[in-house]
């Protein structure tokens, strides 16, 4: 059966990965993130490898702009069977320097947008009997991480939504469930690394190594890691999980 999945970040890092990896499992796609020109770029790419896919422009917690996103997508490719809320961000400041249009930015867009996406696209799923919402967390939302108390305090939120979410549709044929990846080889990973630079004057490659460290399985992990469970969740019904993908060879738990 033809599923369609929209993905939100789906231009690059994570997000695209698990774009490419649901398109070549035969599911339509719809690309979202800010920047038009990369959501067009990333659409085209997966057009030019057979799959259907089309581009959103969206910011995730525009409230207005989550409701259309849904339904553009309906008009288009058809109504959202997977809806994958991976558009985040991370900015690292002591809590000091956390100032409140940071901490407000991060709630946002790492739990308004998913929310926001998931009262347009949930009901539908609910009518039809099948769905599928994936968050992507973080480790960061199940443990504390220093000098990223806006962040992890929005994936600890992003967490408690989707076991909430989880409850409220159990037995409709509807998953809910958070990735929780540790620090992953994306832009987000290289700009902390280079913002650990500026700030201790380690270089590049020790702040890499540095944060890959702090996974529990000592390396960074893979964005293809991270789509490989997205995948796994399209024919499992395990719901209401918080699964940690950290660089050991299985996800947990
Ligand atoms: P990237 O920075 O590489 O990509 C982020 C994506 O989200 C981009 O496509 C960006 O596009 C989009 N985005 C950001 N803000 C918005 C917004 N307001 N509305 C719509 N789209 C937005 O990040 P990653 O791929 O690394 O991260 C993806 C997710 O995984 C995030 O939720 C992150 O917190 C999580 N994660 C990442 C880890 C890591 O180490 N990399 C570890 C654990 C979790 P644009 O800027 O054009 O909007």
């Amino acid at each position: 059966m033809r599923r369609v999945a929209l993905v939100t970040g789906g231009s690059r890092g994570i997000g695209r990965a698990i774009a490419e990896a649901l398109a070549r499992e035969g599911l339509a796609l719809a690309i979202a993130a800010r920047s038009r020109d990369a959501v067009e770029e990333a659409a085209r790419a997966l057009r030019s490898a057979g799959a259907e896919a089309m581009a959103v422009a969206l910011d995730v917690g525009d409230a207005d702009a989550a409701a259309l996103a849904v339904n553009a997508v309906a008009a288009t490719l058809g109504p959202v069977d997977v809806l994958v809320n991976n558009a985040g961000i991370a900015e690292s400041a002591p809590l000091a320097r956390t100032d409140p249009e940071l901490w407000e930015r991060h709630f946002r867009t790492n739990v308004t947008g998913p929310y926001l996406l998931a009262r347009a696209a949930v009901p539908g799923m609910v009518q039809r009997g099948w769905g599928r919402v994936i968050n992507i967390a973080s480790t960061a939302g199940l443990v504390g991480a220093p000098y990223l108390a806006a962040y992890t305090a929005s994936k600890h939120a992003l967490v408690g939504f989707t076991r909430a979410l989880a409850a409220e549709v159990a037995g409709k044929g509807v998953t809910v469930n958070a990735l929780c990846p540790g620090f992953t080889a994306t832009e987000l990973v290289w700009s902390s690394a280079r913002n650990i630079v500026a700030k201790t004057g380690k270089t590049y490659d020790e702040a890499v190594a540095a944060l890959a460290r702090m996974n529990a399985g000592g390396r960074l992990v893979e964005p293809e890691e991270v789509a490989a469970v997205a995948v796994k969740l399209l024919t499992d019904d395990r719901s209401g999980d918080a699964i940690v993908i950290d660089g050991t060879t299985e996800e947990r738990p």
